[in-house]
């Protein structure tokens, strides 16, 4: 059986102070033991993240990092020092990394199996824009984005990636897919992942993404094929957060 992921994206948010705040207010009130409660956060936090929800049922989890270990890449985080402060996943192919800071599939396919090399568990993402939508290319993106990015991950590894469906339209907008029509495109994303590893299709968890808040997330999460979410805006507050993955 597939557990439900719900993970947090903080984006660039939060002091230090603010996010051990936050876990003082949810750390013990994650009560939902049948979903995995995850939050990723800027880099700055996570080493204090881990310290602060030992003991508890959150993981912790980088939105980004460089597939290489080491090297002259000024700025850039290594998959080595992510392990080092015991990361559970990251988050790769988020939208706003491939608009904004020119990653590409390729990137995110040396990504995703560096990621899997070290042992941090990759958040793979991936969507359409307006435009991809309203020309009937959801589906299309959506298969080159996720074969290219799983290209070469192995039968054994495949179980441990995460796959989050994010509409661009839909991410911070206030818009969500109605919860048939995410349904409808990530069992399509579960076939092509069937496409690559027939027998293991059903073992990936899927998740959605795009303005995912307390009052839709239990609709979402009702699908049949949605296996969790990806919450930007609304997993800041920790009283939001609580009733997402408690949903
Ligand atoms: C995201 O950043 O992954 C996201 C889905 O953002 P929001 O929930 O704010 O739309």
């Amino acid at each position: 059986m597939r557990k439900p992921i719900i993970a947090g994206n903080w984006k660039m948010h939060k002091t230090i102070k603010e996010a051990l705040e936050f876990v003082n207010e949810v750390k013990g009130n994650v009560n939902n033991t049948d979903v995995e409660a995850v939050i990723c956060a800027p880099f700055t936090l996570l080493k204090d993240l881990k310290e602060a929800t030992k003991g508890t049922n959150i993981k912790i989890g980088a939105q980004n990092m460089h597939f290489e270990e080491k090297g002259a890449f000024t700025g850039e985080v290594s998959p080595l020092m992510l392990k080092e402060i015991e990361m559970d996943y990251v988050i790769l192919g988020h939208s706003e990394r491939r608009q904004y800071f020119a990653e590409t599939n390729e990137t995110v396919n040396k990504k995703v199996l560096k990621a899997l090399e070290v042992g941090i568990n990759p958040i793979v993402c991936c969507g359409e824009t307006l435009e991809q939508r309203e020309s009937g290319k959801t589906k299309e993106i959506c298969k080159l984005q996720i074969e290219k990015a799983l290209e070469n991950v192995s039968k054994e590894d495949l179980h441990k990636v995460v796959i989050a469906y994010e509409p661009i339209w839909a991410i911070g907008t206030g818009k969500t897919a109605t919860a048939e029509d995410a349904n409808d495109v990530i069992s399509y994303i579960r076939e092509v992942v069937a496409g690559l590893y027939q027998e293991l299709a059903n073992e990936v968890r899927i998740q959605y993404g795009g303005s995912v808040k307390p009052s839709n997330v239990a609709e979402i999460m009702g699908q049949s094929d949605i296996d969790g979410a990806l919450v930007g805006g609304a997993s800041l507050a920790s009283d939001d957060y609580l009733k997402l993955v408690n949903f």
